[in-house]
């Protein structure tokens, strides 16, 4: 009979659910739907949006349930028709692409994927090559290698890429990186640039955004006490992936869900101490909707582990603000 008794309390001790902060939408998502839900004030539905604005299935379900389209590219875009660039960025041709039509368009690209935009001109107009570190075929990427001529800039993925590139030590050049990369393998990368290239010039600090790298220290400070992650994001949410793999390497199981529908209940067997967070791209809403679930499978105690506050607001394009 006592033998029985560590398993009953086992399963009745509540379940410690630690959540990270900050999590959630960052100041570029905020704007960016804002710029969407606002433009289809002013012209009415429908408003074109050029790929998802931000990633995440939920946000793109209600901002089609309120009269936005998401097409893949301008060409879809009927004359005549509003459009809205996504958070992501665009290559340069197709604001230039929009305008040549007479369309109305609106960039709701994130000011500080603009920043990198302006950089990486600027680094070509100085005549620097520019090594730039990201992800292929991430939406962000091919917006930043679209802002310069073909044969200025090249993708660089990993440190072993770096081995390879075929350039001197006297060959003028820069890098720069995508913003929503792991923190800690951007600096190896960087390092390996700097170690490979002493001319190399770049930002002080890599081009990481403030949520991106946020995020990553808040998984940090819990994933150690968890037995399991939950990060809510999209599968093609890079800042989300990394969340995955940040708790991964800190040896902390860890799983993606887009709602709380995926939670398979198995995946808390044997877990006391559950962590969860929610890539830049993810509404609170759907933190909520995870929180209601697991209270279903297992008693809760929730705990907020805040490692810093974000105050970040980024202002609307001018032509929403008159
Ligand atoms: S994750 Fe960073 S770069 Fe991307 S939209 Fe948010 S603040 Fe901007």
């Amino acid at each position: 009979m006592n033998a029985s008794l560590p398993d009953v309390a086992a399963q009745t001790a509540p379940l410690r659910l630690l959540i990270a902060a900050p999590r959630g939408f960052c100041a570029g998502v905020d704007r960016a739907i804002e710029i969407v839900e606002r433009a289809l004030q002013r012209f009415g539905a429908p408003v074109y949006v050029r790929h998802e604005i931000v990633h995440n299935r939920f946000v793109v379900d209600g901002l089609k349930a309120k009269g936005a389209i998401f097409v893949e590219e301008l060409d879809q875009v009927p004359d005549g028709a509003p459009v809205v660039f996504s958070a992501h960025g665009v290559p340069k041709v197709v604001p230039q692409d929009a305008t040549a039509r007479g369309l109305d368009w609106l960039d709701a690209t994130c000011p500080l994927v603009s920043k990198v935009h302006r950089q990486a001109e600027r680094q070509v107009e100085a005549g620097r090559h520019i090594l730039f570190v990201g992800h292929k075929g991430h939406p962000e990427v091919i917006g930043t290698m679209g802002q310069v001529p073909e044969g200025t800039i090249t993708l660089v993925e990993t440190v072993n890429d770096v081995a390879k590139l075929p350039f001197g030590t006297d060959k003028p050049l820069a890098f720069l990186t995508q913003t929503t990369l792991s923190v800690d393998d951007t600096a190896e990368i960087v390092a390996a640039l700097r170690a490979k290239f002493p001319q190399i010039t770049g930002p002080k600090a890599e081009d990481i955004c403030y949520a991106t790298s946020n995020r990553q220290e808040a998984v940090k400070a819990i994933a150690a006490e968890c037995d399991l992650l939950l990060v809510i994001g999209a599968p093609n949410s890079s800042n989300s992936l990394r969340l995955v793999e940040v708790a991964e390497r800190m040896g902390t199981r860890s799983r993606l869900i887009q709602r709380a529908n995926e939670i398979d209940p198995e995946w808390l067997d044997g877990v006391n101490t559950l962590g969860l967070t929610a890539g830049a791209s993810a509404p609170e809403v759907l933190v909520r909707e995870v929180v209601a679930k697991i209270g279903e499978l297992r008693p809760v105690s929730e705990e907020t582990v805040t490692t810093a506050e974000e105050k970040m607001v980024f202002k609307l394009p001018r032509q929403l603000l008159d």
